[in-house]
């Protein structure tokens, strides 16, 4: 089993429920349990067009999923929770990082960890230091 660290962000429709039914399908995938979710906090978006604000949150995990596949897995909860994809960075359902995989460094052009631009993000440290 890993310690996993992820991050969650939600800027369109119910966007708190959005968050809690992610942490639950999270918590349901094979060999994986949340830890410790962070308090909600509301963000103003940074980067791409105009938008809602966010809420984001971070989570600790623990998983017997590897990297890739545990990366497959969030895109299909964020799939479920109806993301669509429009243009970069702009408003979704859900979006969910994976920020930290155990002591891991990877990169693949699928998979940059840890996150290539959470230690620029206040709204991805914020939660973060309140779970790690
Ligand atoms: P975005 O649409 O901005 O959430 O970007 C999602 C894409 O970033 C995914 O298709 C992933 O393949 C890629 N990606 C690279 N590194 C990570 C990471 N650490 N966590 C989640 N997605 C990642």
């Amino acid at each position: 089993m890993f310690i996993c660290y992820l991050g969650i962000g939600s800027n369109l429709g119910q966007r708190r429920e959005n968050i809690e039914l992610a942490v639950k399908k999270i918590n349901s995938l094979k060999s994986t349990k949340v830890i410790k979710l962070s308090g909600i906090i509301e963000t103003k978006p940074q980067g791409g067009p105009p938008q809602p604000k966010f809420l984001n949150a971070a989570l600790k995990i623990k998983t017997g999923l590897a990297p890739l596949t545990l990366l497959k897995k969030l895109k299909n909860i964020e799939q479920e929770l109806g993301r669509i994809k429009t243009v970069r960075n702009g408003p979704r359902a859900i979006d969910l990082d994976i920020l930290l995989y155990a002591d891991k460094i990877i990169k693949r052009k699928e998979l940059i960890v840890p996150h290539p631009r959470m230690f620029e993000r206040d709204f991805v440290i914020r939660p973060l230091s309140e779970v790690i």
